[in-house]
């Protein structure tokens, strides 16, 4: 019989324990800085608009059912996720090196991709999967679950509160050849730190001399810097160097889609004679898994993607709606930093402002915090990341105001 004393308590998950203790807290000042999640203005959820135009054109169709999508998903919006991550006129979807499987939002595809990796990758040599440190930490309990090996390497400088470059690019270095590495392909969770271009080229070097396999999530496409092709550029690059590569990719932040689970997983293989045939292997096999696993991805979210990914004016729409969204990230790092800088408080905060996407790493220590917490009811994860997205005009001077004291 099944003993049910094996099962030990798991600790809660602790940013949707830090949710619910703000939603406890009774003060009106309270500020919500936790859960990765797009605000407006007045701290309220939003709802693109364009989001809202496709919801009222799917639902005014009278063909409109819930039958099943096929294991692989909705056609239309794999194929046009496939454009919007690669580019339009990618030479890999020409040449049809790209096998693409609607998922459950980005985790599903971070799983999807992380267990065919541990069913097919050099199965008979070592393997380990790198991320980066810090990173979103899901990614330790995805590759754990499908019992792939994860180390990971530097990334964040603590002194400089950017990237630690070197700390980076000599970790894939001496890693064994053929690592996997987790790479976020921009707006990196937590940091909000980036490579540049350049910094992008040089770590693509070294991992070709490596000959290590990577694996980009891409959470925040155009919901960075509000212009896609450039949220895209390091995807690209990989795939024009030559490299064979995955991508996780989540239509959660950029559509605002969170609860609707709309993502894509792709695996791109290198070009070759034979590429199609060895997509097409892939994809059989990723489709058991998938049969295996949810058997076909939810349908309404993937609809509502592909309805404006596959209109050129619903397309512009969500163009703008993107540059709303990043534009005011962009004001409230502004904002913030200028207010720290007016007040005087102690320290450097121009990584505020350099940082980009949902998060910045603030710097505060845990102790502080904790502090910020009780004496602010201001709510942050305990490695001191900010979701800017909960910073609005009504709140920033405030939170700059919280930070001030608990710094000095
Ligand atoms: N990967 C990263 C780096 C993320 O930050 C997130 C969301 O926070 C995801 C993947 C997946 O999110 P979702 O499953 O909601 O698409």
């Amino acid at each position: 019989s099944f003993n049910a004393d094996v099962v030990p308590q798991a600790p809660e998950d602790p940013l949707f324990g830090l949710m619910a203790a703000f939603r406890r807290d009774e003060d009106p000042k309270k500020v919500d800085l936790g859960i990765g999640a797009y605000r407006d203005d007045n701290a309220k959820p939003w709802v693109l608009p364009v989001v809202k135009k496709a919801d009222e054109i799917l639902r005014s169709d009278p063909n409109l059912n819930h039958e099943y999508l096929p294991i692989a998903g909705l056609a239309d919006f794999t194929t046009a996720s496939q454009k919007l991550i690669l580019g339009a006129d990618s030479p890999a979807i020409k040449e049809k090196r790209v096998a693409s499987l609607q998922t459950i939002s980005g985790t599903g595809a971070v799983h999807l991709g992380a267990l065919f990796l541990a069913k097919f990758y050099r199965t008979n040599s070592q393997r380990t999967a790198y991320f980066s440190d810090p990173t979103w930490v899901n990614h330790f309990q995805i590759f754990k679950n499908v019992h792939l090996d994860y180390l990971t390497y530097p990334y964040f400088s603590a002194k400089t509160r950017g990237l630690d470059f070197e700390g980076m690019v000599n970790t894939i270095r001496n890693a064994a050849e053929g690592s996997i590495i987790v790479l976020h392909a921009c707006a990196h969770n937590p940091t909000g730190v980036d490579p540049t271009q350049e910094q992008w080229k040089e770590i693509c070097k070294v991992m070709q001399e490596k000959k290590h396999f990577p694996f980009f999530d891409c959470a925040y496409q155009g919901f960075a810097s509000g212009d896609l092709a450039k949220d895209a550029w390091a995807v690209r690059y990989f795939i024009d160097q030559g490299f064979e590569l995955c991508i996780a990719q989540s239509y959660a932040k950029n559509f605002g889609l969170y609860g609707e689970r709309a993502g894509c997983f792709h695996f791109v293989t290198s070009a070759a004679s034979d590429a199609e045939t060895t997509v097409t292997r892939i994809a059989s096999q990723l489709a058991i898994l998938q049969r295996s696993e949810i058997s076909n991805p939810p349908a309404y979210g993937a609809r509502i993607a592909s309805t404006v990914l596959n209109n050129k004016e619903l397309f512009a729409e969500w163009e703008a709606d993107l540059r709303t969204m990043s534009g005011r990230i962009i004001e409230m790092r502004k904002a913030l930093r200028s207010k720290l800088e007016e007040l005087g408080t102690p320290g450097t905060w121009n990584h505020i402002t350099d940082q980009i996407g949902m998060f910045s790493y603030t710097g505060l220590s845990e102790a502080q915090v904790l502090k910020i917490r009780s004496d602010s009811h201001v709510y942050m994860t305990k490695n001191g990341r900010i979701s800017m997205a909960g910073l609005n005009t009504h709140n920033v001077d405030y939170f700059a105001h919280a930070v001030d004291k608990v710094v000095r």
